[in-house]
């Protein structure tokens, strides 16, 4: 999606070799006609993979599952870092260490909402280390239900989380791929083109 990585190029902030802000569009403020072009793209690539439904987690993945789920026409669960008093008894939880919280948290869903033999589509903003993916995959698997794909906004390839996942079989899309954030400069991984910020 170019209009994704123009944004990047012009709104990101790099705050670290790897960290990336771009809270302007995607992790505080939302724009919804670029959701809205990331939801038809992740509907593009996925819609032949028979998608019952999509796993996300809260709060900045729930912007572009939300779009992607009105594009394949299907519902959108996100997995909560909190567990709230309206949920059911039974939860399916998991373990997530947070890339950019530094600390650890579970997360949980509801284990009626993933049926047996569901197909599941995880969606997330961004992939780091791979630790969120994983585990909502372990939610998923704990549901007896299948991980079809993994779609992601911005992945940051020297992280690893692209190749840990690859690894284990899933299908991984990224609609934006960074390849590094040195010296304050986006490099995107197709072009190898450098966006000085
Ligand atoms: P992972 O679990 O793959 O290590 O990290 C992914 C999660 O950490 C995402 O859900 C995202 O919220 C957060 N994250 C990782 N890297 C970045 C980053 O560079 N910028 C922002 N804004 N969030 C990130």
């Amino acid at each position: 999606v170019e209009k994704l990585k123009q944004k990047i190029a012009e709104e990101g902030r790099v705050l670290s070799n790897s960290v990336l802000k771009v809270d302007s569009f995607l992790n505080h403020q939302v724009d919804p006609a670029l959701m809205d072009e990331i939801g038809k793209e992740f509907c593009r690539q996925f819609k032949d993979s028979g998608i019952d439904k999509i796993l996300t987690i809260e709060s900045s993945g729930i912007a572009p599952a939300v779009f992607t789920g009105l594009h394949l026409g299907i519902p959108v669960i996100f997995a909560r870092k909190r567990k709230s008093l309206t949920m059911a008894d039974k939860l399916l939880t998991s373990s997530v260490y947070s890339f950019t919280k530094r600390e650890r948290n579970d997360i949980a869903i509801s284990g009626e909402l993933l049926a047996q033999n569901d197909q599941v589509l995880i969606i997330d903003d961004f992939l780091a280390n791979g630790e969120a993916a994983l585990a909502m995959a372990d939610i998923v698997q704990q549901a007896g239900a299948n991980v079809a794909g993994i779609g992601i906004v911005i992945e940051k390839a020297f992280q690893g989380g692209a190749s840990k996942l690859r690894a284990k079989g899933y299908h991984v899309e990224s609609l934006a791929v960074i390849e590094s954030l040195e010296k304050e400069t986006v490099k995107f991984y197709s072009e190898s083109e450098e966006v000085q910020l």
